[in-house]
């Protein structure tokens, strides 16, 4: 089998000497042009295990590689930050220049591109996620989905090969929220981006490859999002919601309406409320 891009083999790490473990035993493999999600729990531990996949924080105990290269080395830290690019949460934090191209020539300067080669890939990254019309706005003046678009423009300038979005949606209202995921599942497809989606937006999970459970810093379960999802008493001392079709789906079965297992989206539920109906 082919190298996996990310592989995180028995990673603990802990804030403090001696103090609790963030992360606890967590092993994950993350083939090359997947799109996996994370889901969790505030406090779960999805954050910390994302910046020791990007090498901001090196493992207590374990070993994390990113296309091969070990977090723990020096040497590999800016590699594996341009080859693992990560969006946050807040797009105001990571937007900082005054106009919307600059902002993505941003990190391009930091690794060091000719200023030749700089408008070409700009251009290209903004077009990537739909925001070439605004690359001479500022930033300030986007909507918050847009805000993330530029965002995420800034990481795949530096031809990433995947890009972890560490709850990239929390803040955005619905519109934005499926901006961003819609340009990000296309860089997926599209382009073979892997994906590494932390969310706790349980109907953000539906439509990836392979979803993670996280609870205390443990992952306690991973499979496809239909497997997890297809059982709420398994997955609810984990205290993560049910995808919205899912819940309805569950309340319509129990008032004797005999819905087929397994329904995650609206389309699903719709095809199965028709052949009921029919
Ligand atoms: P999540 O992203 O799932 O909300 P985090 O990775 O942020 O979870 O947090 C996991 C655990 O680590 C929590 O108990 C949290 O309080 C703790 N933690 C997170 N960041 C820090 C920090 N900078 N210093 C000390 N403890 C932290
Ligand atoms: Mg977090």
């Amino acid at each position: 089998m082919a190298e996996p891009i990310i592989a995180v083999d028995h990673v603990s790490f802990a804030y403090e000497d001696g103090g609790k473990m963030a992360v606890q035993d967590v092993s994950l493999s993350i083939e090359r042009g997947s799109f996996h999600a994370i889901l969790g729990q505030n406090g779960s531990g999805k954050s910390t295990l994302a910046k020791l996949i990007n090498g901001l924080y090196l493992p207590s105990e374990g070993r994390v590689t990113v296309c091969g290269m070990d977090t723990q080395d020096d040497a590999n830290t800016w590699e594996i930050r341009r080859r693992a690019g990560m969006v946050f949460q807040n797009p105001d934090n990571q937007l900082v220049a005054t106009v919307v191209r600059e902002d993505v020539a941003f990190g391009l300067e930091n690794i060091g591109v000719p200023t030749a080669e700089m408008p070409e890939r700009i251009e290209k990254a903004l077009k990537d996620v739909g925001m070439l019309a605004y690359a001479d706005r500022a930033p300030h003046l986007l909507s918050g989905g847009q805000k993330q678009r530029v965002a995420i423009a800034g990481v795949l300038a530096m031809a990433p090969e995947a890009i972890i979005f560490d709850e990239s949606t929390a803040m955005l209202d619905p519109q934005g929220r499926r901006e961003v995921l819609q340009a990000v599942k296309r860089l997926n497809r599209d382009q073979g981006i892997t994906v590494l989606w932390i969310t706790h937006f349980m109907e953000e999970a539906v439509a990836c490859d392979k979803a993670h459970v996280m609870y205390k810093g443990k992952i306690v379960l991973s499979g496809t999002p239909r497997d997890i999802f297809s059982d709420m008493e398994r997955i609810r001392p984990y205290r993560l919601d049910a995808p919205p079709m899912a819940r309805l789906a569950e309340q319509l079965r129990s008032q004797g309406m005999p819905l087929k297992e397994g329904i995650l989206t609206v389309d699903e539920m719709a095809e199965e409320v028709a052949r009921l109906c029919k």
